[in-house]
């Protein structure tokens, strides 16, 4: 078997690396002392000199730490990193997804940088203005694959939050992602305020996990005040109506003191009309949520397909007037253009540009 295919040291519970270690002739507490040194920035056992020498040779040949490659790293000239990460998987070259570490906006803030994480590979979801969603899903990620994203992260500089945001919809594998983020809670310390769960909103598990899992912040991918335009915009809800997805929303922010946020990709003269802008207003009144608006990023063609919608970015004057428009109506809303647009910044982009 090839290293790369061998369960990393990640991949064990505490039990079974206790014993993997005392199999290769260490001593229980070493294999503590190995995870915390491989979350304190140790990339090889050969840097873990608390170790013994022998064991660390035997570590070394026997038990990869991490199971994925940095295949590109991207620098935008923001501060934004991209980096697409190979993970062992059914073919060559399928398991690729991206993880995004965005410095804070103030140079001189301590705050640290937020990391947007991939939980799939591929997305079953599906928008027809997402990158990641043209193959479909390839697979779930496993939570210990989750959680390297946050090492990998932690490489190129301090996080202070994290936006599960990237590649996938995290509701469709929530046990992996949970057991994830429990061990990114417990042992790097990032608190559930800090950590937002960005999904399209089924209703049954937005409920289900308000009232079983940590507060984390919640933010639900909208794109539509209108049910029919839904469907087509966000094909794995289809038939659901909006209504329940926002009465959800309500159940969480009830259960959760977390106020929710609505997100919404405006793509040029589709949904960035004074009705859509409208109705959202009617739709969100007196509910505790904000808006983000994310100006569709249009670099990299979507499809050859000529059957495919051609979306376009909305102009600046428009996406400032829908801004207005909700914000008459009592909604908070901020306007997310793109960081790192230069660098291929919209969601699952930089996996085709790879690839191509
Ligand atoms: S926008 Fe998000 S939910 Fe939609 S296909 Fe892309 S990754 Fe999936």
């Amino acid at each position: 078997m090839s290293q790369q295919n061998q369960r990393t040291l990640l991949a064990h519970t505490k039990e079974e690396l206790e014993e993997r270690v005392v199999a290769l002739g260490g001593r229980p507490f070493h294999a503590r002392i190995a995870r915390d040194l491989l979350f304190a920035g140790a990339r090889s056992y050969e840097e873990m000199t608390s170790l013994p020498t022998q064991l660390r040779h035997a570590l070394t040949a026997e038990l990869p730490l991490l199971s994925s490659e940095l295949r590109l790293m991207t620098h935008a000239s923001d501060g934004a990193t991209k980096l697409l990460l190979g993970f062992p998987g059914r073919e060559e070259g399928s398991d690729e997804v991206e993880t995004v570490h965005i410095p804070p906006h103030n140079p001189k803030s301590t705050k640290g940088a937020t990391l947007c994480i991939s939980t799939q590979v591929g997305c079953p979801v599906a928008c027809p203005f997402c990158a990641s969603g043209l193959a479909g899903l390839v697979r779930n990620m496993k939570a210990h694959e989750i959680l390297e994203q946050f090492l990998r992260g932690m490489d190129v500089g301090p996080i202070g939050r994290a936006v599960v945001m990237g590649i996938g919809e995290p509701l469709l594998n929530y046990k992996e992602v949970r057991a994830a983020l429990d061990v990114v809670n417990k042992e790097l310390g990032l608190g559930t305020r800090k950590v937002t769960l960005s999904t399209v909103g089924f209703p049954d598990r937005v409920r289900e996990i308000a009232t079983t899992s940590p507060p984390f912040q919640l933010a639900i991918s909208l794109h539509t005040p209108f049910d029919a335009e839904r469907d087509v915009l966000v094909p794995a809800m289809k038939g659901v109506p909006i209504e329940d997805v926002l009465s959800a929303g309500d159940f969480w922010f009830k259960e959760t003191g977390r106020e929710i946020t609505y997100e919404y990709v405006l793509l040029g003269e589709h949904n960035d009309t004074p009705d859509h802008a409208h109705e959202l207003g009617q739709r969100l009144r007196g509910r505790r949520a904000n808006v983000n608006l994310i100006p569709w990023n249009p670099l990299t063609p979507m499809s050859s397909d000529p059957e495919m919608p051609n979306y376009r970015r909305p102009r600046t004057e428009v996406v400032a007037g829908f801004q207005e428009d909700l914000e008459e109506a009592g909604i908070i809303t901020t306007v997310r253009w793109s960081r790192g647009l230069e660098s291929d910044a919209a969601c699952g982009q930089l996996r085709l540009h790879a690839n191509s």
